[in-house]
């Protein structure tokens, strides 16, 4: 499978910036031979949709709201993110499961309303330090992810999976790549137990990951890409991770 890097540029950018970015991801393009997207706020959407218009990347949002539309102020629904040719939304990432209270319930539904509006979540699930030291890792991601699955049935195979050790996000410290595969070997074995066709979902890896690790991460059999935080704000960076890629 092709493998996916998507860049989450979190709360960070600016019109100005943004152009530098993309601009500099385009000049040192070379013959990609994965997928490749930038995950970016709300209200750069268009400017993005812009920049990235027919040059092979695509756009993706970093959040989507569980309700369809109405009184649900500083919400962005689906279909506003569709209106902007947004081909990824990430739901559940820790920071938005943390700071903002998102259960797995909520995550199912957003999850649901992205793919109602064709667009692909980027599911991320991942354990706490606490967690892992009390050897719950497996049933805290099956947990988050049997949830999407139940709310989205056979159309399970529509998302994106990313295992995001919660320990790992803008640490640098990083699952090592036994580690990572381990966790995504569950993940792949409880998708196919829900679907014929888990072995075309896309289970990325994010956490610190960088031009130094990527290489060996994205080589283990379970690891189709990865979800790139801090490293994706540096052209350079970010292109390393997509020149691992293959
Ligand atoms: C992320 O926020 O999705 C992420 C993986 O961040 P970082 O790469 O900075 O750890």
């Amino acid at each position: 499978m092709k493998k996916l890097i998507a860049g989450n540029w979190k709360m960070n950018g600016s019109a100005a910036s943004n152009v530098a970015l993309v601009q500099a991801l385009l000049s040192g393009a070379s013959d990609w031979k994965c997928s490749v997207a930038v995950c970016v706020p709300a209200p750069y959407l268009a400017q993005v949709q812009g920049l990235v218009a027919d040059t092979g990347i695509d756009l993706g949002a970093q959040d989507v709201s569980q309700h369809e539309s109405g009184a649900f102020t500083g919400e962005v629904s689906a279909s506003m993110l569709q209106d902007f040719g947004t081909r990824y939304a990430i739901v559940g990432h820790s920071e938005r499961r943390q700071y903002h209270g998102e259960t797995d319930a909520v995550v199912a539904t957003k999850a649901q309303r992205a793919l109602a509006a064709g667009i692909t979540p980027i599911v991320c699930v991942g354990e706490t330090l606490a967690e892992r030291e009390a050897g719950r890792t497996e049933e805290v991601v099956k947990r988050q992810l049997a949830a999407v699955i139940h709310t989205n049935g056979h159309c399970i195979s529509e998302i994106v999976v990313a295992y995001e050790p919660v320990w790992a996000i803008g640490t640098g410290k990083t699952a090592s790549p036994e580690q990572a595969q381990q966790v995504h070997a569950v993940l792949r074995a409880q998708l196919r137990a829900a679907t014929a066709h888990a072995d075309r979902v896309h289970i990325l890896y994010g956490g610190s990951m960088n031009a130094a690790n990527a290489a060996q991460l994205l080589s283990q059999a379970d690891i189709d890409g990865g979800l790139v935080g801090g490293a994706s704000l540096k052209a350079a960076d970010f292109l390393s991770i997509i020149a691992a890629a293959h």
